[in-house]
């Protein structure tokens, strides 16, 4: 990712100065916040809704604004751009529920280790450069710990524990370090990092933004938080939408940004990617199932859904 910014840094580009400091204040703000409310979140869930909607308002507005001064978001410098990709990333409720889940676990992994001097340590998970990095504030102690860690078993979070409040045992050191080799870190920081160079949700004949808008307020009652919404680089015709929960990306095949189509296929697209969004995905015997009986009929609840389906079809074979 380009660290290069299109527009001259220097003294007198106000814009460069303004949202990083903000950005990385915001992030760590929400941070402490997360830390001192993590068990009054967990257990509220209409606190967590409010947070939510702080968190999503935010980024909203540190992308328009990046937009608006004409710095695609992922053309940030690196502190900016690392905290809005973590505040991005929590913005998916089950990104946040599991951050917090992990702060308690932080807490107790203190607890175990200090006994009652852990009420001097504070914990954060971040979207850092290091893997963990501890520091005292006066009688506190601040321990941030990269956010790849998030879904980590326990064994690694007790290694992690143990490393970095009692003993200091090269086994612990090796696993936490193997961990953060593995596919399953990798895919958080990519995910946070997944910040486009420009995000362009505007096509030819429709905007994504417009579409989701729409979509949402018809059948979601607007409940749903934006994803990541990006057009297929190519018209494809076989898939025509595709949701990926791991980075909260909803993407359109091009193929639909067309205004010989009736509006409803698209409509009809996105709401089914939003389904995904939604309902997740079932296991059933050990098998993944996305489009549970659940899915097929909300699908169908779709006012336009055979109609639309038709179309796909029509597509799909090429006789558009
Ligand atoms: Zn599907």
């Amino acid at each position: 990712m380009s660290e290069n910014l299109p527009i001259p840094s220097g003294a007198g580009n106000a814009f460069y100065r303004g949202p990083r400091l903000k950005l990385v204040k915001k992030a760590d703000y929400f941070s402490e916040k997360l830390w001192r409310e993590h068990q009054v979140l967990s257990g509220d869930d209409a606190r967590r809704e409010r947070l939510l909607r702080r968190l999503n308002d935010a980024v909203r507005v540190a992308e328009h604004n990046c937009r608006a001064g004409g710095l695609a978001p992922g053309a940030l410098p690196a502190p900016s751009r690392r905290a809005l990709g973590w505040m991005r990333f929590l913005c998916h409720p089950a990104h946040l529920q599991a951050h917090l889940a992990c702060l308690e676990r932080c807490r107790r992994l203190a607890e175990h280790h200090l006994g009652l001097r852990a009420a001097r340590v504070e914990w954060h998970l971040r979207h850092t450069p290091s893997l963990y990095r501890l520091t005292s504030r006066g009688p506190r102690v601040v321990i941030c710990v990269n956010e790849g860690y998030l879904f980590a078993e326990e064994a690694v979070w007790q290694a992690l524990g143990a490393f970095l409040l009692g003993k200091r045992r090269s086994g612990d050191r090796r696993l936490i370090r193997s961990y953060a080799t593995g596919a399953a870190f990798a895919e958080i920081v990519h995910a946070m990092d997944g910040l486009p160079e420009e995000r362009q949700t505007a096509g030819s004949c429709y905007d994504l933004e417009g579409v989701f808008d729409r979509v949402n307020l018809a059948y979601f009652d607007g409940e749903l938080n934006q994803p990541r919404l990006e057009w297929s680089d190519r018209r494809t015709r076989r898939q025509f939408g595709f949701y990926r929960p791991a980075s909260d990306t909803l993407r359109i095949s091009r193929t639909l940004d067309n205004p010989a189509l009736p509006r409803y296929v698209i409509d009809f697209v996105m709401y089914h990617e939003l389904l995904h969004k939604k309902l997740g995905v079932v296991e059933r015997k050990g098998r993944i199932i996305a489009h549970s009986t659940e899915f097929r009929r909300a699908e169908k609840a779709f006012p336009h859904y055979q109609a639309a389906m038709d179309w796909l079809k029509k597509l799909a074979l090429g006789e558009d």
